[in-house]
């Protein structure tokens, strides 16, 4: 066969097999909210009896620590379908909204209906979790749902394959393993809503594909997150928050800080309590730490390197390409329009950027594409007020990394250009729903007020009414 005749067959068969997914949809199993909880009790017990080999692959793909890959990826998913399948009851009843007097009497409701089969494409980073979240909200609001997972975290993403058919229904639920053309057949195909999770480049390829079948879509993209040090910060927990929240997974964290504007009085003793911090949590060596994560592929690799060419380092620096280790790295004061303060950093490098004030720090801000995460270290309220009413981002936490991501009650999203759309508890349940408006009158007191022939006494008390 060749080559042309091949991707024929392969298109039909990944499009066969979407068809499956709509024609469960259509004859309405994913309605019943038994069903879907038990889906989710199906996906709990996935990850409660794999979580040997869940660990172990995201090790594989990122050197991941247990500690790391039970906090952010398997308990993370786990606390999900608990909270997602607690409140579920909640959420799919219609939500009474007041009827004004012109249509009484009457009742006026939402009500949350499934949107049918959605497609979820996630990235390597965490390939865990940014998978399965949004899986677990779209099973939540009664979808059948295909997943795409990253093919560079390769590992993850074939036990993905493997496990979901063993525990899932398969008839709601496929995983499509792949890279771009893969993918590519998928965008071709109509589906119903589709949450994209990666870079902005390809979110745009992902949002073209999704116009030409009017595809409503949710990206989850990034881009460069600001951290502000205010003069007043406590330094040790901010140092300690700074560095949890960067060099977790060896900084390849959407919402990590990717750079640190701080005054030029504060940056030395910043600089050193991060230093300490460093240490405290990696040791000396933090190549030897079982707690440091690796780089995903040489090409982010060289990637990274490049960013520490014609800089000042100030910590770190060590590189070990075999291993794809990347030392803990801080850079003073990069220029502006170095690369590595143009481009999203997504690794284990921190500029640390000296700005007059906060006047300038805020201007800084605005002058740059909206971020998926901004942080304030201050324990100043005028401090933070301005910050929050006079930048925008996807997401704000004053005084620590991100924590917002424990809160299920917080939807996660970006702005402009770190994403569209949001999921995380409620809001992904009615990101994967339909809110559909509905309006009950009754046939009592049919006041014929609307109806021709109109009159001028018709008139003038319609427009007291409406
Ligand atoms: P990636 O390379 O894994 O790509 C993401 C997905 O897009 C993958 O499933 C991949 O197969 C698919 N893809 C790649 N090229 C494609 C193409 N040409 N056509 C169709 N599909 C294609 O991930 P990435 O883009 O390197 O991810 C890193 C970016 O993702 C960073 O900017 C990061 O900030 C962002 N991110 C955002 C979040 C969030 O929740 N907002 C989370 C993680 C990562």
């Amino acid at each position: 066969m060749n080559m042309a005749a091949q991707t024929l067959e392969a298109q039909a068969s990944i499009a066969d097999r979407v068809q499956v997914l709509r024609d469960t949809f259509a004859n309405g199993r994913t309605r019943d909210l038994a069903w879907r909880k038990g889906q989710l009790t199906r996906l709990e017990a996935l990850i409660n009896e794999q979580q040997e080999a869940i660990a172990e692959a995201l090790y594989a793909d990122l050197g991941k620590c247990k500690t790391e890959a039970w906090t952010s990826e398997i308990g993370f998913t786990l606390s999900d379908i608990q909270h997602t399948r607690k409140h579920l009851g909640k959420w799919s009843k219609p939500r009474k909204v007041s009827t004004p007097i012109a249509a009484q009497p009457g009742k006026s409701y939402q009500l949350p209906e499934p949107l049918g089969t959605v497609l979820v494409i996630g990235a390597w980073n965490y390939p865990f979790q940014l998978v399965l979240a949004p899986v677990i909200a779209a099973i939540a609001a009664g979808n059948c749902v295909v997943m795409k997972p990253s093919e560079l975290a390769s590992n993850t993403s074939s036990l993905l394959a493997r496990l979901i058919p063993q525990y899932l229904d398969q008839e709601a639920f496929l995983v499509i393993e792949g890279a771009v053309e893969e993918t590519t057949q998928l965008l071709a195909l109509p589906f119903d809503h589709i949450l994209y999770t990666g870079g902005e480049q390809v979110g745009k390829i992902v949002m073209r594909a999704a116009a030409e079948h009017l595809t409503p879509v949710t990206l989850e993209l990034g881009g460069k997150s600001p951290c502000l040090v205010d003069d007043d910060a406590n330094l040790d927990v901010t140092a300690a928050r700074i560095v949890w929240s960067k060099w977790m997974n060896a900084g390849q964290t959407c919402v990590a800080p990717d750079y640190v504007l701080v005054t030029p009085a504060q940056k030395q003793p910043l600089m050193e309590a991060l230093t300490k911090a460093l240490e405290t949590f990696y040791g000396k060596d933090p190549a030897t730490s079982k707690d440091y994560g690796r780089i995903i592929n040489d090409r982010h690799f060289a990637r990274l390197q490049g960013y520490l060419d014609n800089q000042t380092i100030a910590l770190g620096g060590q590189c070990d390409e075999g291993s794809r280790y990347m030392a803990p790295t801080i850079l003073d004061n990069p220029a502006a329009d170095s690369p590595v303060m143009q481009e999203e950093i997504f690794g284990p490098i921190l500029p640390i950027i000296e700005i007059a004030n906060l006047d300038e720090a805020i201007a800084w801000v605005n002058q740059r594409p909206k971020p998926l995460a901004l942080y304030v270290y201050s324990n100043s309220d005028a401090c933070v007020r301005r910050v929050l009413n006079e930048t925008s981002a996807g997401n704000v936490c004053i005084n620590d990394g991100f924590m917002f991501m424990v809160n299920s009650e917080l939807p996660f999203g970006g702005v402009g250009n770190s994403g569209m759309g949001a999921y995380h508890g409620q809001s992904g349940f009615d990101t994967f729903s339909h809110l559909k408006t509905v309006m009950h009158r009754s046939f009592r007191f049919d006041v014929p007020l609307r109806y021709p022939p109109f009159s001028a006494l018709k008139l003038s008390l319609l427009k007291r009414l409406l």
